[in-house]
Formats: C-alpha cells, structure tokens, sequence
C-alpha cells in the first residue's frame, strides 16, 4: 500500500533536506514541507525528493536505516568536499 511522503523545504545540517513519511511525528509544519506523492517505499520517496534538493536523505524514525546508508555512500564524496570547504 502506497504511502503519502514529505520533504522538508528548509535544509538540516549539510544541507540535507529529510524525507517523511505521512503521519510520522517528525514531520514538519505544513508551510515547511514539499508534498512528494505517494510511494511504496522510502527509497523510490528518497530518489524523488532528490529531484528537488540533492541532498535528500530518509527520516530515522520513518524510513529505514538502510535507505539512509545507501543515501551517504552515494553523497559521501560531496558531503566531504562541503565540510572540508
Ligand atoms: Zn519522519
């Protein structure tokens, strides 16, 4: 069953911008948030979000931890270069 998921407009820490899950307790606030769609996995919600911010990683408490490892091997070398700027 599809789930409706969020991206939050303003960036966290390395400008990462988190992807929610409908009814997760994280999610922000109506004005602070990007409708994605409805999606049968966190990835497939992931990949869409990175359309819009590059950097767009899964919530820890709605979507699964392993999406989110997947998410920092593919964006390690960028987050790298941005800290060492
Ligand atoms: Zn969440």
């Amino acid at each position: 069953m599809a789930i409706y998921y969020y991206v939050n407009k303003q960036a966290g820490y390395n400008d990462n911008h988190v992807v929610h899950a409908y009814g997760c307790k994280y999610r922000p606030s109506l004005q602070d948030r990007l409708f994605l769609g409805s999606f049968y996995t966190p990835t497939a919600a992931i990949q869409q979000a990175r359309k819009y911010y590059p950097g767009a990683l899964g919530c820890d408490n709605c979507c699964p931890v392993t999406v989110k490892k997947n998410l920092n091997v593919q964006h390690s070398v960028g987050l790298k270069h941005m800290v060492s700027l």
